[in-house]
């Protein structure tokens, strides 16, 4: 080991919190200032397979997934801890996922943390039996009881824009419902997953192997987790691409995969929207984490006769909109996870303009911060709905703003894409908006601003956005398997 080991934060394996078998680390680094943070321990094949080892011998081999009393205890516990440390979570999701302050005391940490309440009580008062009562298939009297069970061991994907948040979203619900699971967190957020295996191993009373957090540089330890055989359940969130990718590693064995991905949501503006709430709406949403959530509105579909004004409106409030420094707690918009991401949303803002787009704002890296990832908040115009930047996910603080004409014109630009994740319309009449909402095809939509998030609220995708619900009891059922016992009567 080198002395770096003992600085890296450990891995936690088989209820022990451990370096990795070979003694590698790795770096992390903040996205706002370029600078190494500090290592963590990298692991390697062999720490995943001890790890997937370790979660099939806690769920074949101990009551965790029969004793619901203990899970709920181990989870409250787990979050009375995560609570307890909640300042220095906050300080590590700001630096190492350049995640703005101000969202850690929503959706970035203080929201999945309570989430986590919420989860145990759910599987508190779930009824995990039903009795469907007595009938006579081919004449045999049989009283026939659903019966809800775990899967087993549930492999966790996650990506690092919302480190924590999709964390528990996913090992809250499979850990209440009775599976085991091993943890593989994205290599650019390694240490929100650590600590939050130090929290487990050092103050819950989880037995060894029902969690494991397996850290690593190389996305190859993600789809080892994906094909092997003793995972049941593969629970992704990432890019399209790559889940793609984690569907074909789970296909020689069958796994239940459930699939989290990329979105193209869209903003539409019915012609009697008030533009201001328009234009609020979508400098918030582009600038929320800077661009960087699946479900964010990245392309603003406004009627054709007020096209010229919303862009207007659009770029006079997004060129005074506060962003920089993630760790003030007046900015919305810190920097982009890396600079290979930011070469990415650049390279789209280029492809943008030689598709035909005019960047009516921003486009390029701000002038005031020379260090760190950073992008200007960016508007495109003068986009059709074929160009490339509004089809594909970009990524980043960048919004295409296309022309509609008419409520049918607007649904049909908001579903020609690949995705089906998020949307939002806005109109005078709440009834027409709500008429446009029910014709989009996605999972999540807004009403004129409302916001749907939520440890209670189903969230996933139509079509290339995803497969499954993650979050509230649709969410914490994909985690179940349903067993039909039949008794003679
Ligand atoms: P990003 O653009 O954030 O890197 P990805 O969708 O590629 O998004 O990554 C999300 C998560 O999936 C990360 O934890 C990453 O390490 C993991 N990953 C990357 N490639 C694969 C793969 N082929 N199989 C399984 N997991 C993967």
């Amino acid at each position: 080991m080198t002395s770096d080991t003992y600085r890296a934060l450990p891995l936690l394996i088989d209820g022990s919190l451990s370096y990795a078998a070979e003694g590698g680390v790795f770096e992390n680094i903040d996205p706002a200032t370029e600078e190494v943070l500090g290592t963590t321990a990298d692991a390697g094949p062999r720490d995943m397979d001890r790890a997937i080892a370790a979660a099939r011998r806690a769920f074949d081999e101990t009551p965790w997934p029969t004793d619901l009393a203990f899970r709920v205890h181990c989870l409250r516990q787990l979050r009375a801890g995560l609570e307890r440390h909640a300042d220095e979570l906050r300080r590590t999701i700001v630096a190492e996922a350049g995640s703005p302050v101000t969202l850690t005391h929503g959706p970035q940490l203080d929201a999945p943390v309570a989430g986590l309440g919420w989860c145990a009580d759910l599987a508190e008062s779930y009824a995990w039996e039903t009795d469907l009562g007595v009938a006579a298939p081919l004449g045999v009297p049989t009283r026939r009881v659903l019966r809800r069970e775990p899967y087993g061991v549930v492999g966790a994907i996650t990506p690092w824009n919302f480190p924590m948040q999709i964390t528990l979203a996913k090992v809250g619900p499979a850990l209440a419902a009775g599976n085991t699971v091993v943890l593989k967190p994205a290599p650019d957020t390694p240490w929100t997953a650590a600590i939050l295996g130090r929290i487990a191993a050092e103050e819950t009373d989880l037995p060894p192997g029902v969690l494991n957090v397996v850290v690593g540089s190389a996305h190859g330890l993600g789809a080892q987790l994906a094909a092997d055989p003793r995972v049941d359940l593969v629970s992704f969130t990432g890019s399209t691409a790559t889940g793609r990718a984690v569907m074909r590693s789970g296909a020689d064995t069958l796994k239940k995969v459930f699939l989290e991905l990329g979105g193209k949501s869209a903003l539409l503006a019915l012609d009697d929207a008030d533009l201001a709430t328009v234009v609020g709406n979508a400098a918030f949403q582009i600038t929320t984490h800077a661009g960087q959530g699946c479900s964010l509105l990245t392309r603003l579909v406004l009627p054709r006769a007020r096209y010229d004004e919303g862009v207007e409106l659009l770029v006079e409030t997004l060129r005074n909109w506060p962003y920089g420094d993630p760790a003030d707690p007046g900015t919305l918009m810190g920097p982009l996870i890396s600079e290979r991401q930011r070469r990415r949303v650049l390279g789209y803002v280029a492809r943008g303009l030689a598709e035909g787009a005019t960047v009516a704002l921003g486009g390029g890296i701000p002038a005031h911060l020379p260090r760190g990832y950073f992008v200007e908040p960016t508007v495109l115009t003068g986009v059709t709905p074929a160009a490339t930047v509004a089809r594909e996910e970009i990524f980043g603080p960048v919004l295409t703003v296309l022309a509609h004409d008419g409520d049918d014109d607007a649904v049909r630009i908001a579903n020609d894409s690949v995705y089906g994740l998020s949307g939002m319309v806005v109109s005078a009449s709440e009834e027409r908006a709500r008429a446009v909402a029910e014709r989009v095809r996605t999972g999540t939509i807004s009403i004129n601003g409302g916001l749907y998030y939520g440890a209670d609220v189903p969230f996933g995708g139509y079509r290339q956005s995803g497969v499954g619900r993650e979050s509230g009891r649709a969410g914490f059922e994909e985690y179940l398997e349903i067993k039909a016992m039949a008794y003679a009567h």
